[in-house]
């Protein structure tokens, strides 16, 4: 069963539920040919993992690579992204969107949130009509646009048909948010003041940045959220970060880092893991960064206070979803 209204009505029935806002499954061609892994998460592993740590509910995302945009060959060798001229897919995302879909009905126990996959400005007719299948069918949670996977910027959502689509059907969008350049936190922002009726999710926090936070505590826009997907890497990273950019905090505790976010956020703030990517290993010299696994951010979460808990897992994260 994935009705999205059967979904949440359960979520909102009592008793307590956990929702982990961000994790994949799939294959992720970007990770093969860079050797960077995991490469692949199943549902089933996804739904397991999850019942072993008592996470009751997730929002799921393919993995971000697609067949029509990614050449294996100029990826690996020269690290560029471009359109291919005879695609393995008729549009971005047709298998992987399907595949997702299809392992969610067959595994995903009531559990597993389905989001698809977009890329705006190519084929947006051809991706909607099956985005509008899934829709008939109440399958459809929301749309995610990995924006470095596909070098596309966030700013492409605006006056495309997946925004106009995504606001008409009270859909979120989960965009990915990061330091090179196609993935710019005040990008998304961007989208998100054009679109005040639309829920948008910051992935990532934005990495932190300061200008990122300044908006989201001065600016209002209740439309825009932000995820800690995946927290105890994204920490160690900022512990290696002296650009002057991001929030002054003592990354080397993490959960302090939580509790001092929910303090200036406090209804934004969307608990997430990124999993299978909790684990993080460098792309050049095949070596492990961190070596986090799904029960280290749940044990991270049960460590902080209830009600801290209670928002960013349940609350917060049921009105980005729902709207609701
Ligand atoms: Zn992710």
């Amino acid at each position: 069963m994935i009705e999205r209204e059967e979904i949440f009505k359960d979520l909102a029935s009592p008793g307590t539920k956990t929702i982990d806002a961000h994790s994949h499954a799939g294959v992720d061609l970007t990770n093969i040919v860079r050797r960077r892994y995991p490469i692949a998460q199943s549902i089933i592993d996804m739904a397991r993992k999850m019942n072993a740590n008592g996470i009751t509910h997730a929002a799921v995302f393919p993995g971000p690579s697609d067949l029509f945009w990614f050449d294996p060959r100029k990826v690996a060798f020269d690290a560029v992204w471009e359109q291919l001229e005879k695609p393995a897919e008729r549009f971005p995302y047709e298998h992987a969107n399907i595949a997702h879909f299809a392992e969610v009905e067959l595994f995903g126990n009531g559990q597993i949130m389905p989001f698809a996959n977009i890329l705006p400005g190519t084929k947006e007719d051809e991706q909607l009509n099956l985005l509008k299948e899934l829709l008939d069918g109440d399958r459809l949670f929301g749309l995610k646009l990995h924006t470095l996977a596909t070098h596309t910027h966030a700013l492409k959502l605006i006056g495309s048909k997946f925004t106009e689509f995504a606001t008409e059907h009270s859909l979120p969008i989960m965009i990915h948010s990061g330091p090179d350049e196609y993935s710019r936190p005040d990008q998304i922002v961007e989208v998100a003041k054009k679109y005040p009726d639309t829920r948008i999710c910051i992935a990532h926090t934005g990495d932190y940045e300061k200008d990122l936070f300044a908006v989201l505590t001065k600016d209002g826009l209740p439309n825009l959220f932000t995820d800690l997907a995946p927290h105890i890497t994204n920490c160690y990273f900022a512990q290696r970060r002296d650009d002057g950019k991001i929030l002054d905090l003592d990354y080397s505790k993490p959960r302090q880092v939580i509790m001092d976010l929910y303090k200036m956020i406090p209804d934004r703030l969307l608990w997430g893991t990124d999993e299978p990517w909790t684990t993080v290993t460098d792309d050049n010299n095949h070596k492990i960064l961190t070596k986090v696994v799904y029960e280290d951010e749940v044990t991270l979460l049960g460590d902080l206070p209830t009600s801290v808990r209670k928002d960013i897992s349940y609350t917060n994260t049921m009105r980005f979803l729902f709207g609701r």
